[in-house]
């Protein structure tokens, strides 16, 4: 089998609020042809305009080349020499970055069609199922009023969830507002419902510390990315410090920088996202590295149906998965991109019995929505 063209598709709403930290207003599709006629389909959650150019760029010297060039003829199936092929290919403007972004979204176009064309899914071609359903939380913006929130809170576990997180918009500007929400939080969803927050960088170590014992009388199960991403320092004060487990790493891509978190900052919960982090290949040695160190991994996605297949494939076919997050967007991408998205019922999301990521994409959609 051998890659005939690398399909980039770049798809948005008719208008984006930039000033929102929602990513389910555009997004960057891959889709794969093989002369074999079989395609497989990938998402890359980055600037789509730049991840784009990565894809398409022309070759400017040996360690300076657009991805599509660098897979043009090669075997689906050759999937880690591939990927070793785009990091070196890219070196002098990768390593991290766009570049790995790019490639993750190839990196799942190509299980996609390993499975696809094996006849089984991209969880059994990454090594075999754990489990065939996965606990998915509900994941929200935090609105501007905590009346707000406790609508949707409501709502959400109305609708099934076991796990709700907030997150961005007023939460990390004001120590009262936090407290108030989580302890109103808190008292909407019961006891039984795992609550985490996502403060978006905007504490230091110290006031992070202090929250953090503020949040333990409301059992927070995590607090996500307290710290400027940078701040490994800040974030092993914290972590040594806090017993609510501190989670982080949407930021990153590349298993090295994975290992700096587990080593230098000292984190309990991993985040990789599947469409930024290097694909579901970086994703498995990241996931089995965090394993081996007794860490937890909770894949970020916030994107369309193929991110959430993607994760689903990976938290099926990894020792240590439980959680999986699941954005709520009412976003049209986010929701009806995928025409026969993963099933979610009563907490739980289902892994497909179809092969590869096992979705199909809606042409209207696709059409509708292409920028
Ligand atoms: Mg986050």
């Amino acid at each position: 089998m051998k890659i005939t063209d690398v399909e980039v598709v770049y798809l948005k709403l008719p208008t984006i609020d930039a000033s929102k930290c929602d990513g389910t207003q555009d997004t960057l599709m891959i889709r794969i042809h093989t002369d074999e006629g079989i395609s497989g389909i990938g998402e890359i959650d980055s600037s789509p305009a730049v991840a784009r150019a990565v894809v398409e760029a022309s070759a400017s010297h040996s360690i300076a080349i657009g991805l599509k060039e660098l897979l043009l003829g090669e075997d689906p199936f050759d999937i880690e020499r591939l990927w070793h092929k785009m990091f070196q290919g890219t070196l002098y403007f990768g390593r991290s970055g766009p570049a790995l972004h790019a490639m993750s979204g190839i990196d799942i176009a190509l299980w996609d069609i390993i499975g696809k064309a094996t006849g089984r899914t991209a969880a059994q071609m990454l090594g075999g199922v754990y489990r065939d359903k996965v606990k998915a939380y509900a994941s929200l913006l935090m609105p501007d009023t905590i009346k707000e929130a406790a609508a949707l809170a409501e709502r959400y576990i109305g609708l099934g969830y076991q796990a709700i997180k907030f997150g961005w918009g007023p939460f990390g500007k004001d120590d009262k507002f936090d407290v108030e929400a989580i302890r109103t939080l808190r008292t909407v969803i019961g006891d039984d419902v795992d609550l985490m927050i996502d403060i978006g960088h905007t504490w230091d170590a110290q006031q992070a510390i202090r929250m953090s014992r503020k949040f333990e009388e409301f059992n927070v199960f995590w607090i996500e990315e307290p710290l400027p991403p940078d701040d490994h320092a800040g974030y092993a004060a914290l972590a040594d410090a806090s017993d609510i487990y501190i989670a982080a790493g949407e930021q990153e891509s590349g298993r090295l920088a994975y290992e700096r978190l587990i080593r230098d900052a000292h984190l309990d919960i991993l985040q990789p996202d599947l469409g930024r982090c290097g694909g579901l290949t970086e994703a498995k040695k990241i996931a089995y590295m965090a394993y081996d160190k007794n860490k937890k991994v909770v894949p970020h996605a916030f994107k369309t149906g193929i991110l959430v297949a993607a994760s689903t494939q990976f938290v099926a076919s990894m020792p240590h998965g439980f959680l999986l997050e699941y954005t709520v967007s009412e976003s049209t991408l986010a929701r009806h991109l995928v025409r026969n998205p993963v099933k979610f019922e009563n907490g739980y999301v289902h892994l497909p019995d179809r092969p590869g990521l096992g979705i199909e994409i809606d042409p209207e959609v696709e059409a509708k929505y292409k920028a």
